[in-house]
């Protein structure tokens, strides 16, 4: 890679960090559907520990420790939002016993058998469904729990339009009866799979929408951006297009 290209790369995940950052979540949920999820976990104490990856910058992660009394380090690759997640944390008054760290989902700095809990949203799919859960598993207790979103297909099949997209973005989109088999298979018992609403994603593609507009006029002639935000507009009308086919499901599973 030549120091042009390496800069526009640089540059490039500057802008996309920009623009996923000063809001609350980078994914799509809500404090709703968070605790709702945490009402499938048994037995959490403030003995507890728990893993928060691809944490962002503690959107969800606050709303657990607001309800839990649990320890939990939330980890992040981008250091911009591991600072933000601090901050938060402080702000919260939780700082000692919530934590941001900087660190990559696919060589996690943890113990076997560290975690109650290991909580993951709008975010496994970097490592991929199957590997995350195959991965992590290790670093739960006997009886631990996972929680995880991800981007699932509702129907066996699907306008070739919409399957086109994902296949290119994400070829590990698969159905709800798959995905929960993936998660049996990969040593958990399957406590719970439910669609979250419509409104979590557009709740997300109506705060990006403000955000390519601050944007367009920030960057204006800028290519990079411009292409980034083009793409970013197309994901949010296809989803309007075809969201019968396609959505957030939450899994959660525990480790026997
Ligand atoms: N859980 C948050 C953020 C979801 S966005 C929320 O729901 O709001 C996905 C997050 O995964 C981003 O913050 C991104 O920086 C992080 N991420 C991407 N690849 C990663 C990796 N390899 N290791 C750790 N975090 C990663």
């Amino acid at each position: 890679m030549n120091n042009e290209e390496q800069t526009i790369h640089e540059f490039d995940l500057n802008i996309i960090y920009e623009y996923f950052s000063k809001t609350e979540r980078q994914g799509p949920g809500s404090p709703e559907e968070t605790l709702k999820a945490l009402g499938f976990i048994d037995g959490l104490t403030e003995k507890s520990k728990i893993a928060d990856i691809g944490c962002g910058t503690g959107g969800q992660t606050m709303v657990l420790g607001k309800n839990i009394p649990c320890e939990i380090i939330g980890v992040d690759a981008w250091h911009g939002f591991i600072n933000q997640f601090n901050q938060n944390a402080q702000i919260k008054n939780f700082q000692d016993r919530v934590k941001g760290i900087v660190g990559n989902m696919e060589n996690l700095p943890f113990q076997e058998e560290e975690f109650d809990l290991i909580w993951s949203e709008g975010a496994i799919y970097h490592i991929g469904f199957e590997r995350g859960l195959n991965e992590w598993r290790r670093f739960l207790k006997q009886g631990g729990y996972i929680a995880v979103t991800e981007n699932t297909w509702f129907t066996e099949e699907r306008p070739a339009e919409i399957q086109e997209f994902w296949q290119k973005i994400y070829p590990e989109i698969d159905t709800i009866p798959n995905k929960v088999a993936q998660m049996q298979n990969a040593g958990y018992l399957p406590i719970a799979s439910y669609i979250l609403p419509e409104t979590i994603w557009t709740d997300y593609y109506a705060w990006q929408k403000l955000r390519r507009e601050s944007f367009l006029k920030k960057y204006k002639g800028n290519k990079i951006v411009e292409e980034f935000l083009v793409s970013q507009q197309y994901e949010a009308e296809l989803y309007y297009k075809y969201k019968a086919y396609y959505g957030y499901m939450f899994y959660i599973g525990k480790k026997v």
